[in-house]
């Protein structure tokens, strides 16, 4: 009977089984975790095993299960049945990989969706690090991969082999030859959350031992260690550690060497690092340690920490003094016979700070954001400041800490746990000084000071701390002010980009001081990665993209006019993506942006070499050279290599990652940069109502002449209008998909997906469509809402137009990879022809007719008929106009071209081998509008093809003098050039943007195009 009850109670305590639930949720009603309370608390289904951060939410361990809930309010936001949990990457680019004991594979989740992100079958083990997420598949028992994956990553960074796995474990962070960190009873070992990868991994597999140098991503030595001997791989060192016994005393020599060179840099005789416990030199430990340090005691009995890569002594005790937590900046320590912890920063040589405690015992861990003292008798957890000793929170509590973050910590007994914010009030302490001890009560103080008597001795210890502390600025700390924090303004999430290997030549890693390697990179890897870039989104898109146009074409509700364009856009897609004829005639300035890792060393002439790169590309491929030279204030001149190019290069880690370079390679055609705008608003635009108000009329103001159907980007708010317009060019690059989709305190930006949606809908009720009415004027929209001034509220809009040219890029030590776009757009294109398309009549126009009878004809039809021409156009844009219109001033003829032949506002690339016209395509009409009324009055200009809105004064002077504007699809200029250009002749004003390799170059004949072609019309007549 006894046996019986002490077996249901601990059933029902482990949540095993309960045949009473009611009675036991009365037996074990929640008590506050902590007083002061906790600012939530949540009561489990069991008591977890692990608790960690990531991001915005609390990713929880059970026995059989894995949950998450938000930082903010506990509330649960997903649960599944997965009997491990580990988190990998940072703060909002944080993932949760799950997996099932003894099944191969793990799955890796959104954070705050639980959606799976990446599916894995075949890994039978996995490690989780701030930067990387590393797994190992297995062939057979011999034969294992280890692979390296960017946390949100879609594909590995490398993959090096491994002899087997030397264990079946089919789960997260099996032990590895690393240094382990010390423990303490009330603070989890893993409260800290997941680490960096260290440089160098060391894996034991069937008593041999293989070095993986993370960095280079290949593996660097193999040895078999003698038996006798202990070894970790620390801080880019093997440490092996000899324990050799005489005179009945164990002689320890500690070894450290470089895997790379094979040589020993550094040894320590006499250092004890406590690997053989007890009698005997049996060494059955691993050193204590963090990622660079280890922990050891010398001969005469004082504790001491190494740095593992050069072997110094970073800190050493006094006899009798005890070491209680280290990492690789702080170390925590009691004094001899002390009743404090003292902190110590490794290179400076008073401490830190020291927090008064009278037990011996408490618990004590430094993590990244927070030491944590854990006394007893009083049950307390205070968190404080590593670098300061400012207290972040302190509770009377006899919980266990279980996670710590930036923002707060977990903390949690049996199935409750809570989350503590860290103050943003808390006194702060100046360095070395004692923080003040603070009753559980004194948290008042912190929320209404106002409320607290001016005599109260804890508010004024408080006041006099903050004095201290803000007096090395100079600065009073006003008692609003938050605490200091730190978030990127645009936090763009994992990479999730497939890539392609350019080349793995000019990229070289190297030893740097402090166990740091370094990725060098040679200038000529940077040109041939920009010429390969230019090359690449001249003449392929992303698949993404492309998806979206043959979405267009299967959507019932699209308007023929809509599928008609879509088909159009594959079409040219198609011929673009065979190298020669780039997608669209306007090949764009070119836009280039880096983010340059600490740890990528160059030449420094980094801007130059992309814009080597640039020229390359521009000079040997058919693109166009649309930069012009300001010579004076009103000459210009053509470069002839489309340079300048626009470089930017920042320096910041890239992911996270210091040895990488990455790059956001773009080419900005003039229609498209043209469709960017700000506008200077106010906080009355923060309501749904005005807001769409505001949208619905600007939007409009796009039109059509960069080509729709767009990638859309809406910013609002900005530290300034220039970054809220460069967040919108981002952002419609999908440069900043990734970014969270929630504000915070951080005040980081973030994307608002709802109102990506509704404004979707808005654009699809424009009736605009892609070009000739219907719903797709945009294929999708991003907005991103970024803090901003009170005073000021810029909102920036930007397009991508249908020559959506952008790739990312990226040099790491595993080599040069570029965004890998879409070589084969064929497998988009539908089954269908034409006339599946055509469900109106298509009528042909025969151009080789004289003037009046064409616009008799074009006067028989509606607008938005679709036309099919073929004979002669003059193709003529803003220099001819300004030309002729100068001869008309001289009391000159309209040329008789232009009163014979319809007149095609456009522009070729450069003429390929072979073809009588490069990439060719509309202009954006409106540049002419301003010569309309006057061409047409004197006999010009009847009949204009181009692209975009007309001004009312094109209207009117069509109805005036029996004019037409036809409407072409903008975008589709390679298709132009090879289906429909038959014969050029460039007769009279030559550009250097028209250079085509036709029949006649003669620069005084008069200009004309013979050519067949397809068109469609939409516009007033
Ligand atoms: S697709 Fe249109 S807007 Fe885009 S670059 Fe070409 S011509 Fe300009």
């Amino acid at each position: 009977m006894v046996a019986a009850l002490i077996v249901l109670v601990i059933l029902v305590s482990t949540n095993t089984w309960n045949p009473f639930p009611g009675i036991w949720e009365w037996v074990s009603a929640s008590q506050p975790l902590a007083s002061p309370n906790v600012s939530w608390q949540q009561r489990l289904g069991s008591g977890p095993q692990t608790v960690t951060f990531a991001g915005n939410a609390v990713v929880v361990e059970h026995r059989t299960s894995v949950e998450a809930r938000g930082v903010s309010s506990g509330t649960q936001l997903w649960e599944k049945d997965k009997d491990w949990v580990a988190v990998a990457g940072e703060g909002l680019d944080s993932v949760v990989v799950v997996g099932e004991l003894l099944t191969k594979g793990y799955e890796v989740l959104d954070p705050l969706t639980g959606a799976v992100r990446r599916s894995d079958k075949q890994a039978v083990a996995v490690w989780t690090y701030r930067n990387a997420l590393l797994d190992v598949r297995c062939g057979d028992a011999k034969d294992c991969q280890l692979s390296a994956w960017d946390p949100r990553g879609s594909s590995p960074m490398w993959t090096v082999d491994l002899p087997g796995i030397g264990f079946v474990l089919f789960a997260d962070n099996p032990d590895l030859l690393d240094a382990k960190p010390l423990t303490a009873r009330r603070i989890e070992g893993s409260a800290g959350g997941p680490v960096l990868m260290p440089s160098l991994l060391g894996f034991s597999v069937d008593g041999k031992v293989r070095v993986v140098d993370t960095a280079a991503g290949r593996a660097v030595q193999d040895f078999e260690p003698d038996r006798r001997d202990r070894h970790v791989v620390v801080g880019g060192r093997v440490i092996r550690v000899q324990a050799r016994s005489a005179d009945g005393t164990c002689y320890f020599t500690v070894i450290a060497s470089d895997p790379a060179l094979q040589r020993e840099v550094w040894r320590h005789e006499a250092v004890n690092l406590r690997t053989a416990e007890g009698a005997g030199c049996a060494q059955r430990e691993g050193p204590a340690g963090g990622q660079n340090v280890i922990v050891g005691v010398t001969a005469d009995g004082r504790e001491a920490v190494l740095d593992a890569y050069d072997g110094r002594v970073l800190w050493l005790g006094g006899h009798g003094d005890k070491l209680l937590a280290v990492d690789d900046q702080y170390a925590l320590v009691r004094p001899s016979g002390g009743k404090a912890v003292t902190t110590y920063e490794f290179g400076v040589k008073r401490a830190r700070w020291s927090f008064s405690t009278e037990d011996p015992k408490a618990s004590v861990a430094i993590t990244r954001f927070a030491a944590i003292v854990a006394p007893e008798g009083p049950d307390r957890i205070v968190a404080l400041s590593p670098a300061n000793g400012r207290t972040l929170a302190d509770l009377r509590s006899s919980a266990k800490v279980l996670a710590v973050g930036q923002t707060g910590m977990i903390i949690g007994g049996q199935r409750e746990i809570g989350f503590v914010p860290f103050s943003t009030a808390a006194p702060p302490a100046s360095p070395g000084s004692a923080p003040h001890p603070r009753t559980p009560g004194s948290a008042t103080v912190r929320r209404n000071p106002c409320a607290v008597r001016k005599s109260d001795p804890d508010r004024q210890s408080a006041l006099r701390v903050r004095r201290g502390a803000a007096a090395g600025l100079g600065l009073p700390l006003m008692s609003s002010a938050a605490a200091f924090s730190y978030a990127p303004l645009l936090p763009t999430g994992a990479d999730l980009t497939e890539y392609r290997l350019v080349s793995d030549e000019g990229v070289d890693v190297v030893n740097g001081p402090g166990g740091r390697r370094f990725l060098t990179v040679e200038p000529a890897v940077l040109t041939q990665l920009t010429a390969e870039a230019m090359h690449d989104i001249a003449h392929f898109l992303r698949p993404a993209h492309l998806a979206q146009l043959r979405a267009i074409i299967d959507d019932p509700a699209a308007s023929p006019n809509d599928r008609f364009v879509a088909l159009d856009l594959l079409r040219n897609a198609n011929i673009a993506a065979g190298g020669v004829l780039p997608m669209c005639q306007d090949t764009g300035t070119a836009i280039v942006m880096g983010k340059r890792g600490r740890h990528v060393l160059t030449d420094g002439t980094d801007e130059e070499a992309i814009a080597r790169g640039v020229y390359e590309a521009y000079t040997r491929l058919n693109l166009r050279y649309s930069q012009l030279a300001p010579l004076t204030m009103w000459e210009e001149r053509n470069t002839g290599s489309n340079l300048p190019a626009q470089v930017e290069i920042y320096a910041e880690d890239p992911g996270g990652q210091p040895d990488a370079y990455k790059f956001l390679f773009m080419a900005k055609g003039g229609g498209s940069a043209n469709k960017s705008y700000l506008y200077q608003e106010t906080k009355a635009l923060l309501n749904p109502t005005r807001m769409m108000q505001f949208l619905d009329e600007k939007l409009r103001l796009i039109g059509t002449s960069a080509c729709p159907p767009y990638h859309l980007a809406v910013v609002i708010g900005g530290t300034s209008a220039e970054y809220a317009l460069k967040a919108a060019k981002l952002a419609s690059a999908k440069y900043l998909d990734g970014m969270p989709t929630e504000g915070s305190m951080l005040a980081h930006g973030f994307r608002d997906t709802e109102l990506e949606a509704e404004i979707l809908e808005l654009t699809r009720q424009f009736g605009i469509g892609a070009q000739f009415g219907g719903r797709y004027f945009c294929h999708d929209v991003r907005v991103i809402r970024l803090p901003r001034h009170g005073a000021s509220c810029p909102v920036a809009i930007a397009v991508s137009c249908s020559a959506d040219r952008q790739a990312l890029a990226k040099v790491t030590p595993s080599g040069v990879w570029l965004e890998r776009l879409e070589t084969d757009p064929a497998r988009f294109l539908p089954e269908v022809t034409d006339a599946h398309l055509e469900t109106e009549e298509v009528v042909r126009i025969d151009l080789n007719r004289p003037m009046d009878d064409i616009r008799a004809e074009l006067a028989k039809y509606p607008v938005k008929t679709r036309l099919s021409l073929s004979g002669p156009l003059v193709v003529a844009r803003d220099i001819a106009h300004a030309k002729i219109a100068e001869r008309l001033d001289a009391g000159e003829p309209m040329p008789a071209y232009l009163r014979d032949h319809a007149v095609y506002y456009a522009g070729p690339a450069k003429t390929p081998e072979g073809y009588a016209s490069g990439s060719f395509g509309p202009t954006t009409a409106g540049r002419m509008d301003a010569y309309v009324a006057r061409f047409q009055a004197a006999g010009g200009s009847h009949v204009m093809l181009a692209k975009g809105n007309r001004s009312r004064g094109v209207t009117e002077s069509c109805h005036q003098h029996g004019g037409f504007y036809l409407g072409s699809i903008g975008g589709p200029a390679a298709r132009l050039a090879q289906d429909c250009i038959k014969h050029v002749e460039v007769i009279e004003y030559p550009s250097s943007a028209w250079r085509p390799s036709g029949r006649s170059r003669s620069k005084t004949s008069p200009p004309s195009s013979s050519w067949t072609t397809r068109a469609t019309t939409s516009s007033p007549r």
